[in-house]
């Protein structure tokens, strides 16, 4: 169940949770470092304390505006250059000592001048990755190396299949870039694989890249959670994965209609599809029924939601896995 647990946290509460142990690694690496300097130059011990006692006096002098400052400046001065000797002299880089950051430009804050550095945009983004549930390999699924060749010379006329992918690969691109704004849906329809699941990780990766909170599901796999949390065969956190379910920016239903099918899950399925219709949170689900499957297999109040909310896609084409196959072995 590992990474379930994750999901009740924010990614933004992760990251920065991330950021504090690099910040307390650092600082281990600067007593470590500071350690390994005394040792060889114990003068620094003196240096050091001195510079901290001349420290306050120019601060209080600066409080009282009394006249030694330029004295006291000068001292101070005089100590940073022999610290900076006396590294040199023992083998060390002059600034051996400074403080160590990750990242310089927000010195592992995670804010620029109030703004969130691109390091921590960075820490956020891999933790919305992480609670995606997308696989290492979906992960890797993305627009750009949607191969379009794939489809092409499938001998049918006039290369309708590549038109038809070419068309779905551009709604799909525009949808992942803009459901934010539209609050549109996305259904994917067609036969085992002509490259749904691949068409809907490309989504959620663009989704991801754009640091929205998407996660992934089977049909199968989401109904038994719902099932468990709703007869209370539950692990703790089965309440939270629940929630987010409902409540993240992307949810990816895949493979509609191979889950069994009760009156719960038929229940269950027009729950999460209207309410997140309600609340302008977007959905992507694929199947392979076609729509009067669908139709004959879901509430008729479900089909409808589908007809007024849902973009709806048809792939077409022969099953790539062969074609894959077939092109390995060449
Ligand atoms: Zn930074």
């Amino acid at each position: 169940m590992k990474g379930k647990v994750r999901i009740m946290e924010s990614a933004y509460t992760l990251a920065n949770r991330e950021l504090e142990e690099i910040r307390l690694k650092n600082k281990e690496k600067e007593s470590i470092r500071h350690s390994e300097v005394l040792l060889k130059a114990p003068r620094l011990a003196e240096i050091e304390s001195e510079l901290m006692k001349q420290g306050t006096r120019l601060l209080k002098c600066v409080l009282n505006r009394c006249e030694d400052f330029e004295d006291i400046k000068g001292t101070i001065q005089g100590l940073q250059k022999e610290k900076s000797q006396l590294l040199i002299k023992n083998g060390f880089d002059e600034n051996y000592l400074d403080d160590i950051y990750s990242c310089y430009e927000c010195r592992d804050t995670g804010f620029v001048e109030g703004r969130r550095c691109e390091c921590l945009k960075k820490l956020i983004v891999k933790n919305i990755g992480e609670n995606s549930n997308l696989t290492e390999h979906m992960r890797k699924q993305r627009f750009e190396n949607f191969d379009l060749s794939l489809f092409a010379n499938q001998d049918d006329e006039g290369g309708h299949t590549l038109k038809v992918m070419q068309i779905v690969c551009d709604k799909a691109l525009s949808f992942a870039e803009t459901f934010d704004e539209t609050k549109d849906n996305f259904l994917i329809l067609g036969n085992a694989g002509t490259g749904k699941t691949f068409v809907t990780s490309c989504i959620g990766n663009r989704a991801l890249e754009r640091g929205k909170t998407v996660y992934y599901q089977t049909a199968f796999k989401l109904f038994e959670i719902l099932e468990n949390n709703k007869f209370n065969k539950v692990e703790e956190d089965l309440v939270d994965i629940v929630k987010y379910i409902y409540d993240v920016d992307l949810l990816i239903i895949d493979d509609l209609g191979t889950e069994f099918t009760t009156q719960f899950t038929l229940a269950a399925l027009f729950d999460i599809i209207n309410s997140r219709i309600i609340s302008g949170k977007s959905t992507v689900i694929s199947t392979n029924l076609n729509f009067e499957e669908l139709s004959n297999t879901y509430s008729q109040r479900v089909t409808s939601r589908f007809m007024e909310s849902y973009q709806l896609i048809q792939t077409v084409g022969k099953d790539l896995r062969t074609i894959l196959k077939l092109r390995n072995k060449k």
